[in-house]
This record gives C-alpha cells, structure tokens and sequence, in this order.
C-alpha cells in the first residue's frame, strides 16, 4: 500500500481519551470532504496507545458523532480494510520493529533516566531559565552502561537522535515553509517503557504504511512537526502533504476553545436537538469560506465548493449564536415537514406527550400540525415539548387572572368567553376566517379591543400569554378539545372571587 499511487488517502486518527469535540469533528469534516472531492479513501484509524488516557466509551462516541453528521468512512476498525488493524493497540509489534530499526540505524537510542531525574533536570532548567527538554543524558551510553541498568531492572524508553546540527524544513499547505534549527529540538520519545509507541512513532509510522497522501490535523501538532519530518527522513520515507488545521478560539477571542465555551462535545449538540446539517454547515465556516456572499452548504454542496487550499491558516473564533442561528434556519426553512416532525418525535416521546405516533396516524398528524405551527419559534428540536406541550394533553395549568386582560372586568371576560363557546359550538374551528369575524363582532359588541377578546381564548386553549396564532391553534387543537378548555375557563372564572368582587 505504501508504493507511490495517485490516489488520494486520508486519515482521521482521534484517540479516544473522551468524546469527540468541536475542534476534532471539524478536522474530520474537512478531512472527509476532500477524500469525497478526490475520490479518494478516508480511513478511520483509532490512536488508543495512550494507555492511562484510554476510554473504551470514547470508541462509540466518535462513530456516533462521524455518522451523525453524515462522514462515512471507507477502511476502519469496524470494516476493517486493506491496511490495518486500525486500532493502533493492534499493531504494537509495528512499532517495535520499526523503533528497533532506528536503533539499529543510529537514529534512536534507550533511554534509561527515571522520571525524577527528568524532574531534577527541568527543575534545573527552569532555575537557569534555560528551554525545557531532554538533557540527552543516555544519548552516548556505552554498551556496558545499557547493561549495567537493564541488570538493574530498568525498563528504557526509546528517543528519537535528533541531529545536533543544521535544520530541518518543514512545509505546510496552508502555512508554507517553517525552517527549525536542530539544536532546539527534543530528542522525543517514541517508544515508552510500557511498550507503547508514543504519537510520534505510531502515526508517522501508520501515516506511511496505510499510504497517507494528505495528513490532516490538529494545530496542537504544529511544534512538533519538525520531529515527524526527521522521523520520516530517517525512515527515508517520502513525506506525505501535511494540512495543519487552524485553531479554534473561544467565542470571545480569548483562548483556545474551552468546554465551557462550546467545545463540548459533538454528541452534546445532537443530545441538545442540532441538527447535522446545520452542524455540518457551521463547522465547514470554521476557518473557511467560499466567498463573502455565501453561508448556506450541504455536505454535497461542500463537496462541490471547498478547497482545502482555502482554509485559513490563522485562528477562527468559535460562535456559539451563528450556530443556532444555522440550526434555527434549518429548521425553519429547509427540512420538509414531514421531516421535521420525524426527527422531533424523540423529543415528543421522551417528554411523554405522544406515544409511537406512526406515520399516518391521528397522532402523528396531530404532532406534525403543531409542529407545522412552532417551527419559526423553535431553535433546537429540544425545544419541541415545551412549544407543542398544550397540542397534546392539557393546556398549562394557570390562575384565573391570567384570563382577565387588563383594563378588562372579570365580568365581561366571562360574558365574552360564553359567547366564544356558543360561536365555537355553532361553527366549529375549521373556518378561521369566519370565526375570527364572527367574535370581532363579539368584541365590537361588549367594546372589548380585539387583544382583549382574544387574551382570554388563547390562555383558555393553551394556558400561555404567548402562543402560535389563535385561530390556526384552535383549528389544531379541534372543535371538541377547544370546547372543553373553553368550559375549563368558564368555570374556573366564574368560581373565582374574581367574578365574585366584580358583580
Ligand atoms: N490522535 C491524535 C489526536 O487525537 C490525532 C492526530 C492526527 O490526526 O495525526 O489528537
């Protein structure tokens, strides 16, 4: 797999320490984008050598989030592919050959100093106030020396031999050429004493053997770029094009996206009621854009329209309302009805306001007028029982009071609402416009204002101030319901004092 090939292969390598993120998903959409505009591959590789970090849960919170958004992905540990095991606790025997190989060719070395020398050494380094990093302590140790601590019992950990001299040029699609001096590199660790490689190893080494063309990741991989360079000239590998993508900063410009900030994790803002598209959306314009004009893109249109080369090399700032404000579009303007109905039945569900609801029954109708009605208001799908609650079961509970508009009696209200009722038993809900003319009369005739005739109706049926239009909710709520909630309202009225001190 590893012999020069025009296709284009690309990875996305999370490890699974916790969910998946924002700045992580992005990555993998970018990623994926190109792979589909290339016809290319997109592997799922998972990095889980960090041992201490390793969470199993994590493993499934990163499919779930890549298949949410829709990121399918064409070899991986569950599909397995040409190239693996994809599961880099898989190929730890890899690893070692490919350490010991740079021993052997002088390109590493063991390293036998304990963690608190290391301590001892930074300390001292921080006194002298001299850069951080590895002292090279074990870099000359003769033989007999290595001996001396393996009879010890030392385990040894295995450093990349940084040259002392000259530099290394490391080049970046989106950044060009970085020129570092030898001498200020580390001379990192890249197999650990429990065995496991560390990133450095394990990556460059998948990188070349799964035939990576393209490595796409994070910017917190920037510093040590030029160590994955002399990792792969040591090989004498051929380097593979490297895309860093640019960071993420919180949505007030301070800092690197935090957790608190909206850097929570992708299955979050499917749990909150996002929806893909909008996600998918908002997070191709983190860091790129097509042009000053357009802001609305599928995963089909980016697969049109993006350009890697376009990505912005400097910092995006995270912006938690434009998010919303995508998801509220979406919802608003581009999913059909049908659609959307469907995917905010969970919520209706789990809220206990609807049970199976399959499509084409009386529930299921009854669900997609209401939501046919909320969607304008709605912003997460979350907010579908709160909007949709009174549709269902009963309208809120509320006081009395609350029927009385102000600068109204009570008394009149109660007449106004008898009146309703008569109107309603006579004409029913269906025809909104003769209902509405049909009680401004009413209005006219008690010198009620239109509000004050309406206030009353609306928290009757819903039990809110605030609602969907009056007429277009009756007619959901049905002639019978809206009968009974007029009754509700009625007698609640007439047995409060409210009526009592009017009369
Ligand atoms: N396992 C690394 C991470 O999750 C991935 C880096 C890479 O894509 O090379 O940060």
């Amino acid at each position: 797999m590893n012999e020069t090939s025009n296709r284009v292969r690309v990875r996305f390598a999370p490890s699974p320490t916790g969910d998946l993120h924002v700045g992580g998903v992005r990555t993998a959409l970018f990623t994926w984008i190109f792979a589909r505009q290339h016809d290319g591959d997109f592997l799922l590789r998972i990095e889980d050598t960090d041992r201490r970090r390793f969470q199993e849960t994590s493993i499934e919170s990163i499919t779930e989030s890549l298949c949410w958004l829709g990121l399918d992905w064409d070899e991986g540990p569950d599909i397995g592919g040409p190239v693996g095991p994809y599961f880099q606790s898989e190929r730890l025997d890899i690893y070692r050959e490919h350490a010991n190989w740079l021993l052997e060719n002088g390109h590493a070395y063991e390293c036998f100093c304990s963690s608190e020398r290391l301590d001892a050494v930074r300390r001292e380094q921080q006194a002298n106030k001299q850069p951080p990093g590895y002292d090279r302590h074990c870099r000359n140790l003769t033989g007999e020396q290595r001996q001396e601590y393996r009879d010890q019992g030392v385990t040894p950990v295995v450093r990349l031999a940084v040259p002392l001299e000259g530099s290394t040029t490391v080049h970046d699609l989106l950044r060009g050429e970085t020129v570092y001096e030898n001498r200020t590199l580390e001379d990192a660790v890249l197999m650990k004493s429990d065995g496991f490689p560390t990133y450095h190893l394990a990556a460059m080494v998948d990188d070349f053997m799964m035939g990576i063309t393209h490595v796409t990741r994070g910017p917190e991989w920037i510093p040590s770029f030029p160590l994955h360079v002399l990792i792969y000239q040591a090989f004498g590998w051929e380097l593979p094009v490297f895309v860093h993508m640019p960071l993420i900063l919180n949505p007030d410009g301070k800092g690197k996206l935090s957790k608190r900030q909206g850097a929570a994790s992708t299955l979050m803002y499917k749990q909150d009621g996002y929806l893909p598209e909008a996600m998918v959306n908002y997070l191709a314009l983190v860091g790129w854009a097509y042009d000053d004009r357009e802001e609305f893109f599928s995963l089909s249109d980016l697969i049109e329209k993006f350009s890697i080369e376009k990505v912005s090399s400097s910092a995006a700032r995270y912006n938690f309302d434009k998010l919303l404000w995508f998801n509220q579009h979406y919802i608003n303007h581009t999913i059909e009805l049908d659609d959307l109905t469907r995917r905010s039945l969970p919520w209706l569900q789990e809220a206990g306001l609807i049970g199976d609801a399959p499509e084409g029954s009386s529930e299921y109708a009854l669900a997609r007028d209401a939501i046919a009605l909320i969607k304008d208001k709605m912003k997460v799908l979350k907010e579908a029982p709160e909007l949709t609650s009174f549709f269902f079961g009963e309208p809120d509970s509320y006081e009395s009071d609350l029927l009385i508009p102000k600068k109204t009696e009570a008394a009149t209200v109660l007449t106004a609402l008898d009146r309703v009722r008569e109107i309603v038993a006579e004409l029913g809900v269906e025809d909104e416009e003769a209902l509405e003319g049909r009680l401004r009369t009413v209005a006219d005739e008690l010198g009620l204002k239109a509000g004050q005739m309406f206030m009353p109706i609306r928290v009757a049926l819903t039990g809110r101030t605030v609602s969907p239009g009056l007429f277009e909710t009756m007619k959901v709520v049905g002639k019978e319901r809206s009968l009974e909630r007029l009754d509700q309202a009625i007698k609640k009225l007439s047995q409060s004092a409210l009526v009592e001190t009017a009369d």
